[in-house]
C-alpha cells in the first residue's frame, strides 16, 4: 500500500471528502516520513509543525462541520514552500546568512492564496542561496541530497522542494525559476516541475534575485497536481506590477483532452548537442514517439538565438540582482556585523561576511556589466539576445503549439563535481533557460531513468497557453506511467 505522504494531492483531495482519512493522519505520516528522512536528505531550514497542526484541524473541523463540498482542492495537503518565498511570522532566509534572522512580516501571495484555501504548510526548504545556483551546494546552511542517490545533488536551486516532494516529506511544494530552478531540480528528482507563464503567478514576497525572470513555479507527483496547484496561485495581483490582469484560470478542465492533431516541436540541434548523457538523448526520444504515437505530429523547428540565450542570461540575472541585493545593507533586512566605526564600515562588514562566494560573483558581475562604459557591450547587448529569444518563440509558435526538449542535459551529478567549475554548473540550464528569457510556460515531467536516475522532458508553450502544455504533458504521461520511487523511501512503512 502507498503511504498516505506518497499519493497524489488528488488522490488525497478524493480520500478526505470520502471520509477515508483526515488531514491530520495525511500530516502525520508526512511528519513522520520527514523524521525518517531528513537527516540524510536535508530539505528542510525550517519546520512549521504547529503551524501545519493547527490547519489541519481547521480542515478536518470543517470536514465534520458537512463542509466537504465547499472545501478548495488544496486544503488538508502537505505544502512544502522554497524559502525565498516570505511567510509572516516564519522565518525565511532565502538560503543565505544574511538573512538568517529575518522573520518576515508579511505572507507572499502565493502562500497567502494558498493559506487562506486551507493548505497544510509543513517547512520552508533549503535553496540556493538567493536562489543562484543549479545543484543547492551554494546553500549557506548545507547542501540537499537527492533521494534518488544521496551522493548526488537534487538540482537548484529550488532542490529542497524537488526532494521534498520526492522523498514524500511534502505531497507538493512551491519554487521559483529564474533560469531553470523548478523544472531542473524536478528532472533530477523526478517529479513535475511547472514555471507557468511570466506574470501569471503573483511576484509579491518572493525574495527577488532577477525580477524580470523570477517566476513561482511548482513540484508535483503528477501534472494533475500541478494543474491544481497552479489554479490555486494564479491571477491578478495589485501588489505585483508585472502580474497579468487575467484573472485566475481553471487549469484542470480539459486536461485529459489528449493531443491528437497537436504540433510538437523539437530542436534537433538540441538532441544532437554534444554534452548530452546518451540516456538522457534515448528517453526523450522515446517520449517523442509515444507523443507520435497518440497523434500529435513532431517537427523540426529552429530557436536560432538560443544559443546566445545562456551568455545573455548571465549578464541579465546578475545585473538584476546586484541591484537587488543592494537591500541588504545591515539596516533594514537581517543580519549585521558589530563593531564597525562607520556605516560605511557597517555596510561592507555585513554583505562581506553576510553572502556566500556565487552570490558576490554575481553582485560583481552584475555591477560590472551596468557600469558606464561597459552597459551598452554587456547589459544592453544581451537585452538584444533577449528580444531576439523572444522572437524565435514567437516565429516558432507560429508552426508548431508546443516545443518538446530534455530538461537538463544530463541527470542529477555527483556532489562536488561541478563546483569547482562555473561555468560547467552554468551549463546544467542550457535548455531551460530560453523560457525564462522569453517569459513562456514550461513543464518538466519525468520519462524514463537513465543509469538509475530519473530523466526529465520539457514542454515548452505560447505565452498564457498553460493549458496546452498542461494537456500534452498530462497525456504523455499517461502513455509513460512512470512509476518508479526513489530506492531511499522504497523499504519504509506505508
Ligand atoms: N541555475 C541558474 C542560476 O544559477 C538558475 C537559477 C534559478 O532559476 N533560480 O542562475
Amino acid at each position: 500500500m502507498t503511504a498516505l505522504c506518497d499519493r497524489t494531492g488528488h488522490d488525497l483531495a478524493a480520500a478526505l471528502r470520502a471520509g477515508e482519512v483526515s488531514a491530520a493522519e495525511i500530516l502525520a505520516a508526512t511528519t513522520a516520513r520527514i523524521e525518517a528522512v531528513d537527516a540524510r536528505v536535508g530539505a528542510f531550514l525550517t519546520r512549521t509543525g504547529d503551524l501545519a497542526a493547527r490547519q489541519a484541524a481547521t480542515v478536518d473541523a470543517r470536514l465534520a462541520a458537512g463542509e466537504a463540498a465547499a472545501l478548495p482542492a488544496v486544503a488538508g495537503i502537505p505544502l512544502a514552500l522554497k524559502d525565498v518565498l516570505t511567510t509572516r511570522g516564519v522565518r525565511t532566509t532565502a538560503g543565505s546568512r544574511i538573512l538568517e534572522p529575518y522573520v518576515p512580516p508579511y505572507d507572499c501571495t502565493a502562500w497567502e492564496r494558498l493559506a487562506a484555501a486551507g493548505s497544510v504548510l509543513v517547512g520552508k526548504t533549503n535553496c540556493d542561496e538567493f536562489a543562484m545556483g543549479s545543484s543547492n551546494e551554494n546553500s549557506a546552511y548545507a547542501p540537499v541530497r537527492n533521494p534518488w542517490n544521496l551522493d548526488t545533488v537534487p538540482g537548484g536551486s529550488s532542490g529542497g522542494s524537488a526532494a521534498a516532494v520526492a522523498a514524500g516529506e511534502a505531497v507538493w511544494a512551491l519554487g521559483t525559476d529564474t533560469g531553470g530552478s523548478v523544472r531542473q531540480p524536478a528532472a533530477l528528482c523526478g517529479v513535475v516541475g511547472l514555471k507557468p507563464t511570466y506574470g501569471l503567478v503573483s511576484r509579491y514576497g518572493l525574495i527577488a534575485f532577477a525580477s524580470s525572470l523570477d517566476h513561482v513555479g511548482t513540484f508535483t507527483r503528477d501534472v494533475r497536481d500541478a494543474a491544481t496547484l497552479l489554479s490555486a496561485i494564479a491571477g491578478h495581483d495589485p501588489r505585483d506590477a508585472t502580474s497579468l490582469p487575467e484573472p485566475a484560470g481553471d487549469y484542470v478542465r480539459g486536461l485529459e483532452d489528449g493531443v491528437r492533431g497537436l504540433r510538437v516541436g523539437v530542436v534537433e540541434e538540441w538532441l544532437s548537442m554534444e554534452g548530452i548523457q546518451p540516456g538522457v538523448r534515448d528517453a526523450v526520444s522515446a517520449a517523442l514517439d509515444r507523443l507520435e504515437g497518440l497523434g500529435a505530429s513532431v517537427v523540426p523547428v529552429r530557436l536560432p538565438h538560443a544559443d546566445y540565450a545562456l551568455s545573455a542570461y548571465y549578464l541579465i540575472a546578475p545585473a538584476e540582482c546586484s541591484s537587488n541585493l543592494a537591500r541588504y545593507d545591515g539596516v533594514r533586512y537581517g543580519a549585521r556585523a558589530a563593531g564597525a566605526a562607520d556605516v560605511v564600515e557597517m555596510n561592507a562588514r555585513t554583505r562581506g561576511a553576510g553572502f556566500g562566494d556565487e552570490v558576490k560573483r554575481r553582485i560583481m558581475l552584475g555591477t560590472y556589466a551596468l557600469s558606464a562604459g561597459y552597459y551598452d557591450a554587456y547589459y544592453g547587448q544581451a537585452q538584444k539576445v533577449r528580444t531576439l529569444v523572444i522572437r524565435d518563440f514567437e516565429a516558432a509558435f507560429g508552426q508548431v503549439d508546443v516545443i518538446a526538449s530534455p530538461t537538463s542535459p544530463t541527470t542529477a551529478f555527483r556532489l562536488g563535481e561541478r563546483t569547482g567549475d562555473p561555468l560547467a554548473m552554468y551549463l546544467s540550464d542550457i535548455f531551460t533557460i530560453p523560457a525564462n528569457l522569453a517569459g513562456v510556460p514550461g513543464i518538466s515531467i519525468p520519462c524514463g531513468l537513465a543509469d538509475g536516475l530519473p530523466v526529465g522532458f520539457q514542454l515548452m508553450g505560447r505565452l498564457r497557453d498553460e493549458a496546452t502544455v498542461l494537456r500534452a504533458a498530462r497525456a504523455l504521461e499517461d502513455a509513460i506511467g512512470f512509476a518508479a520511487r526513489p530506492p531511499l523511501v522504497a523499504g519504509l512503512p506505508a
